[in-house]
């Protein structure tokens, strides 16, 4: 049952007004707000993160937040961490920022939209800031609460662009109110997809983690991601479940076992390896893995964000490398010796630091030099000198010369639309 309550929070004390009784908020100072990123990584593509809030209060039975390794002390679902000087830090940093590039609200321990943000408005304060520079904004939720910024957010993708990740692995809304019990509805989120699409973001589905012998089925899988699909998502990100030796594992147990203790035993057998990454047997992860791809792949849907959606977001040296990392990635999951290709990686690696490094030094410097370099390494050739594979340079050449999109659903190159040359 909703009431109002007031709760009292650490150090410096202060007291807010809450739905639930059961929240303790720990407000918290903090010196820093941004954490930057040398090159984007391949799940969000961002390149600068931040999180208004530390632990969650969506209570996720599965939730990774509460592995010991993310060191998350109290309640997982009830102390819950507020940043709320982020806001103004973030407008200083936000203003000092030479190597432009997409920015993330979230991280793996808390949703930025969990109950709390409804009286605090933290995430909503962040998102004014970040309206007043034109930076790409990607964010990750399972709330129904984002609806409420969907103005700002509107605004922003109109300018640099929004990625929306929303998390979604049932439709059967039972079984969600069982495993995300304060997470928003499967009617809530799926009709989200469109209403964030009308607003101009890009969407995508993190369908992860399916829960084994609840929702893993190849049936269940082609429905999901029919379903997203037609509703207009972008892409979706597919994966298992991993529940780390420890508080994760156990907390989940607990919960299975209050509503599938029939499952508590072969759960024990799935995950008796132990591993420290929480993978479960790997019978099981390559049975997952290629239902998944052979799904995705005859559906034709991007399993990562795609190529079209970040040739505008990130500059072009950031492209490259993420582009390279893509393909790496495609290939080895064909079975692909990718071997040379981790080589160029590497190189293109040590190359790409090394200009940042020298550049960052320079007071002129900026993401026009880093957009500049990349084109400028295809007309002189130079590009072959740092990945040393000649049909890789081509590939390569032909993307940042001749405007084409890499589509990673086909691995082939594609003619870029209007917008995105
Ligand atoms: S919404 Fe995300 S961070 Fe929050 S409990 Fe669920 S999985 Fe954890």
């Amino acid at each position: 049952m909703l009431r109002f309550v007031e709760v009292a929070v650490s150090e410096p004390r202060g007291v807010y007004h809450l739905k639930v009784a059961e929240y303790n908020l720990h407000k918290k100072h903090i010196k820093k707000a941004l954490r930057k990123e040398l090159f984007p990584d391949n799940f969000t593509v961002s390149r600068y993160k931040f999180s208004p809030y530390m632990a969650c209060s969506h209570g996720c039975a599965y939730c990774d937040g509460r592995a010991e390794k993310y060191y998350v002390e109290g309640d997982f679902e009830r102390d819950i961490v507020v940043r709320d000087n982020i806001d103004q830090l973030l407008l200083k940093e936000l203003s000092n920022i030479r190597e432009r590039g997409p920015v993330c609200i979230s991280s793996g321990v808390t949703d930025a939209y969990q109950p709390v943000e409804e009286q605090l408005g933290i995430t909503a304060k962040c998102l004014d800031v970040l309206s007043w520079f034109d930076l790409p904004v990607n964010l990750l939720t399972k709330s129904a609460l984002i609806e409420r910024d969907l103005p700002v957010l509107e605004k922003i993708a109109r300018r640099s662009g929004v990625s929306v990740f929303i998390s979604l692995v049932h439709l059967d809304d039972k079984v969600r109110a069982l495993f995300e019990p304060e997470a928003a509805t499967v009617g809530q989120r799926l009709d989200l997809i469109g209403k964030l699409k009308k607003a101009g973001c890009t969407v995508g589905v993190l369908a992860m983690p399916f829960l084994p012998y609840i929702g893993d089925s190849e049936e269940h899988l082609k429905t999901l991601f029919g379903e997203v699909m037609t509703r207009g998502a972008d892409f979706i990100m597919p994966g298992w479940l991993t529940l780390r030796p420890g508080r994760q594992k156990d907390f989940y147990l607990t919960r299975l076992n209050e509503s599938f203790p029939g499952l508590v035993g072969p759960y024990k057998e799935l995950y008796s390896n132990n591993l420290q990454s929480g993978n479960p047997l790997k019978n099981y992860r390559d049975e997952m893995a290629e239902r998944m791809d052979r799904i995705t792949a005859d559906m034709a849907v991007p399993t990562m964000v795609p190529h079209r959606v970040y040739r505008n977001t990130l500059h072009k040296s950031d492209e490259l490398f993420l582009l390279l990392v893509q393909m790496s990635e495609l290939y080895s999951r064909k079975g692909i010796d990718v071997s040379s290709l981790r080589k160029s990686i590497d190189r293109c690696c040590e190359f790409l630091t090394g200009v940042k490094k020298k550049l960052g030094k320079d007071i002129a410097f900026n993401t026009e030099t880093m957009n500049q370099s990349v084109p400028d390494l295809c007309r002189s050739g130079k590009i072959n000198s740092i990945l040393e594979n000649d049909k890789l340079s081509a590939f390569i050449t032909e993307i940042f010369l001749e405007e084409k999109i890499f589509d990673s659903t086909d691995l082939k190159l594609k003619k870029a639309p209007a917008g995105l040359r």
